[in-house]
């Protein structure tokens, strides 16, 4: 029996987390594997995170919620963004989800019409593109590699606009490839919008406190006040506070675009929990020691990934601005053959190699729409990196 409509069919399951599956079971075999697939904090969030959520069980009166989410930690988002990013947002222009993730959906679902493009650049997180799609829309990948530091340029991106395009896409810093937008790129970027009307932007910022060296992270609508009628911030709480599970993100825009993410959400998930909204608040509104502190631990695994990666031959390597992955090319070692004579054909095999010969989990370039890449996560402890930078740098010398 077939079950799946064109759409569901048309899309994959999130390839990370496929990978990471993948490496749980052969753990479960008694394999020893080093799991660096997965983009998440790997330490817990401040103690008075769950302290609030125990308070708000404990309060009772835990019911069906508002769908654009409680009014005092939309009070801490509206706050947020004018003291960290300089913007001035109403109660009704900001939302909260199940996760930036679900923003992704309830915006798509609201706004687009079948056959609208979105304009994707890439290398790009594993889902956007299947999101796009399974809303109807057509995701237009713009190629960006190293050549551009992984930025769209607004050569590149006048080029990719038509009369179809409803969206870009941005995304910085970046997953996978850590790079970060400066006022300037982003004031290029709004040169082209401007002359496009119809164009609205997606800036998805989950990675804002996570930066590495000295590039400093600017919200696209602060770099572009003139385009904030057709700006949407996408932020959350899953990696600047480590709690990825409790699923909580928000969203900031237009008035009328927040009204119908929320009929969105009114007609699906009703509301994110009151339990997980007390944590965000808590998060948002508590002391902020915690995100620094996050931040100066991935700059230093960050270090310590590139000192073991630069001398291994034929790996091509940047320190990444921000977020939390080493982005690594891998192109010249596409073709060459294992000791078993095997050639590796892409990154997809060569990533399989890697798991299954040497026992680590990365996410091959093609999830990322960037063949010839691997992704691994530094969200992990310095014993675990080092030990994962000796398994590539043996994986390299065994493939000839
Ligand atoms: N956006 C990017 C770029 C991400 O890397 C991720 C998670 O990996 C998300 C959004 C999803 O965040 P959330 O946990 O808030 O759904």
């Amino acid at each position: 029996m077939k079950f799946e409509n064109v759409r569901a069919a048309g899309i994959k399951s999130s390839p990370s987390m496929a990978i990471a599956m993948a490496a749980r079971k052969l753990m479960s075999e008694g394999r020893d594997v080093i799991d660096l697939s997965l983009g998440e904090p790997d330490f817990e969030p401040p103690a008075h995170v769950a302290d609030a959520a125990c308070a708000a069980i404990r309060a009772g009166g835990i019911r069906y919620g508002a769908p654009a989410g409680m009014e005092s930690l939309r009070q801490a988002i509206v706050k947020k963004f004018r003291t960290e990013n300089h913007l001035d947002y109403g109660l009704d222009e900001v939302m909260i989800a199940n996760g930036a993730k679900q923003i992704l959906f309830d915006v798509f679902l609201a706004t687009l019409e079948p056959g609208d493009d979105v304009i994707v650049p890439t290398p790009c997180w594993v889902s956007y593109g299947d999101i796009v799609s399974l809303h109807g829309g057509v995701p237009v990948y713009v190629s960006c590699g190293p050549e551009t530091g992984f930025k769209i340029t607004a050569e590149r991106l006048e080029a990719a606009i038509t009369p179809k395009t409803r969206w870009l896409m941005l995304n910085s810093p970046s997953n996978p490839t850590g790079a970060i937008y400066t006022r300037e790129e982003y004031r290029a970027l709004a040169a082209v919008l401007a002359r496009h009307p119809q164009v609205l932007v997606i800036s998805d910022e989950i990675y804002e406190h996570i930066l590495l060296r000295d590039v400093p992270f600017i919200s696209f609508a602060e770099a572009c006040p003139e385009l904030r009628d057709r700006t949407m911030i996408v932020n959350g709480v899953s990696k600047a506070y480590a709690m990825t599970g409790w699923r909580v993100g928000y969203a900031a825009g237009p008035k009328a675009l927040i009204a119908a993410l929320n009929k969105m959400q009114s007609q699906s998930v009703t509301s994110v929990s009151p339990v997980a909204q007390a944590a965000a608040l808590a998060a948002l509104s508590g002391d902020q020691g915690f995100v620094g502190e996050a931040a100066r631990t991935f700059a230093h695994r960050a270090r310590l990934v590139v000192e073991r990666l630069s001398p291994v031959p034929d790996l091509e390597f940047t320190a990444p601005d921000g977020a939390f992955y080493a982005f690594i090319g891998v192109s010249r070692l596409i073709g060459r053959k294992t000791p078993a004579g095997a050639a590796l054909a892409d990154d997809n095999e060569l990533a399989a190699y890697l798991l299954n010969e040497f026992g680590l989990s990365s996410v091959p370039g093609m999830a990322f729409a960037a063949p010839g890449f691997i992704r691994l996560s530094i969200a992990a402890s310095d014993r675990a990196l080092e030990g994962a930078c000796e398994r590539l740098s043996g994986m390299v010398r065994s493939i000839r």
